[in-house]
């Protein structure tokens, strides 16, 4: 039985699975993740398929993305022993404007895929150093990586487009759209379970720390909130999302801030935590329930609710709406606040079973379906390193 990993490599964590290979489908055995790496607060979590825990260790000392490899290597050695690893799946951010479908990555792949650095330099680079290190460790496993801009390719030229002279464009300064692993994520779940849906048109609010909305006509996406960056459209939970750019000219000129400065405040110190001040998680501004948490969940639903409305302008109408992600499939706070009084548009929440996070929360009389699906990118990545499997040898756990 050969396995796959998972990596999904951040400027501080790294997220991981470990699949077994059965009849050419990938079954989940275990994910996890290492946070804080960077320090000695570092922390390494697991869960098993059915959601419990399975290892919660820490803190303790990681440098850097190697040394959280070799961890986690060590960890599914003893989880998982006897695991034969054939493939290792990566989430690279960026694969720019012409990279529609995941690809096979050999070291030269590897420093081509650096081009695009420039356009996501907090995750771009963590993303390869993380295949880098996978490929050192795993030398004869295939190797895929799986683009969180791909799904978005083919957006229309008007979706794709900022109104800046042609030369940017042709730089590569356009609305690439990202959580795209996501979103097809939960295209194929609709195309599986709900066919008539999936051939519609359809609004997914992926809503997890980082957050965004995608327009999906037949599970093809023709606008996304995200745009050059990850950090447009929705407010997230530090992210500002949406800004008038004059507000970064006012930072530089008026405040004498650098690029460095206005980044740290734009993804690290915004969104949730800078309107709320306490912090960026939902769950915690939910209990918190003070005056300006209050406030920062509020500044979130009207914002989805107007994106909500745009992207059924750009489909011509609705026929569902999906939440997902942390908050879309956990919060029914923010759900029904962003559902209320939308009859205009169709929707209709029940609100039992909003209550009771059921995978379709709309009444039987609503003309939109509003559902809930729990988003799984790791899955979409071992799928796809799946279809790749040939005659490679697996490889068991490097010690
Ligand atoms: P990431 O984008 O890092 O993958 P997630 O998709 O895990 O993030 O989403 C994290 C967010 O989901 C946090 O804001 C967290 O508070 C929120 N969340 C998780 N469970 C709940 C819950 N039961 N109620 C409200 N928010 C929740």
């Amino acid at each position: 039985m050969s396995h796959i990993i998972t990596l999904n490599a951040g400027s501080s964590s790294l997220k991981f699975g470990l699949f077994e290979v059965q009849g050419g489908t990938p079954v989940t055995l275990g994910t996890g993740l290492v946070d804080r790496i960077g320090g000695a607060q570092a922390h390494i979590s697991a869960t098993a398929a059915d959601g419990s825990t399975i290892a919660d260790d820490g803190p303790q000392h990681i440098p850097d993305q190697t040394a959280a490899l070799d961890r986690v290597l060590t960890l599914l050695d003893r989880l998982y022993p006897g695991a034969k690893v054939a493939a290792v799946g990566h989430r690279v951010v960026h694969g720019g404007a012409d990279i529609v479908a995941p690809i096979t990555l050999t070291p030269d792949v590897v420093d081509s895929l650096e081009k695009f650095s420039p356009f996501a330099p907090l995750h771009q680079p963590h993303n390869l150093a993380g295949a880098r290190a996978a490929m050192e460790r795993f030398p004869n496993a295939v190797q895929i990586a799986c683009f969180d801009t791909a799904f978005h390719r083919n957006h229309p030229w008007v979706n794709d487009t900022f109104a800046l002279p042609r030369e940017f464009y042709d730089k590569g300064v356009r609305r690439y759209g990202f959580h795209g692993l996501s979103y097809e994520y939960v295209t194929g779940y609709m195309a599986e379970t709900a066919p008539l849906l999936h051939a519609g048109r359809v609004v997914i609010a992926h809503l997890g720390n980082g957050a965004s909305m995608c327009a999906v006509v037949a599970g093809r996406s023709v606008g996304s909130t995200m745009g050059f960056s990850a950090l447009d459209g929705l407010p997230m939970g530090t992210r500002s999302g949406q800004l008038d750019p004059g507000v970064v000219l006012y930072l530089m000129e008026q405040e004498g801030m650098d690029a460095a400065e206005i980044a740290d405040l734009l993804y690290r110190k915004s969104g949730l935590l800078g309107l709320s001040g306490l912090s960026h998680d939902m769950r915690t501004l939910e209990a918190a329930d003070t005056p300006q948490s209050r406030q920062a969940i509020s500044y979130f639903t009207f914002r989805i609710r107007r994106e909500l409305g745009a992207l059924a302008a750009v489909l011509g109408g609705l026929d569902a709406v999906v939440f997902t992600g942390g908050i879309g499939e956990n919060s029914r706070h923010v759900r029904e606040r962003v559902c209320q009084n939308m009859g205009w548009i169709g929707i209709e929440i029940d609100h039992d079973a909003n209550a009771d996070n059921k995978p379709v929360i709309s009444t039987m009389l609503s003309r939109v379906q509003v559902m809930v699906v729990n988003t799984d990118e790791e899955l979409v990545i071992a799928r796809a390193a799946a279809k790749l499997l040939g005659h490679e040898t697996a490889q068991a756990m490097p010690a």
